[in-house]
């Protein structure tokens, strides 16, 4: 089955998409957590940080440089950002496609919860 996500990439379901390339597609989070909250994807189909191997160091590295790239195009990158992957349960992650949050806009807390 495929992912949620990768239903995206297919555009089988609809999606705000601000940023694509051949190896990444970033798309506003359906239930924002700050101003700016977008996601920003591997289109392959990886499940988590867990399952990384060397094949994915060049299109994790892209998705970062992407994630800076729209960052900059939002208008946060003076201000600053968050670019956090939650990982397994235990890391609060829902959706098993790995996936960047990129957030921004405010004043954000640290410790996450
Ligand atoms: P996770 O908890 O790190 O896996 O984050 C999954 C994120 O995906 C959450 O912030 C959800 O709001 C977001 N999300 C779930 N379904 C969709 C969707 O269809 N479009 C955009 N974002 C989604």
């Amino acid at each position: 089955m495929p992912s949620l996500f990768t239903k995206i990439v297919q555009r089988e379901i609809p999606a705000d998409i601000v940023y694509e390339d051949d190896d990444c597609l970033a798309f506003r989070d359906i239930a924002p957590k700050a101003p700016i909250h977008i996601l920003v994807i591997p289109k392959r189909e990886i499940v988590s940080l867990a399952d990384l191997t060397e094949e994915d160091e060049a299109v994790m590295g892209r998705c970062v440089v992407a994630a800076s790239k729209i960052a900059a195009s939002e208008g946060i990158s003076e201000g600053g950002y968050r670019l956090i992957v939650n990982c397994g349960d235990d890391g609060g992650q829902e959706v098993p496609h790995i996936h960047f949050h990129l957030m921004g806009g405010r004043k954000l807390t640290w410790p996450p919860g």
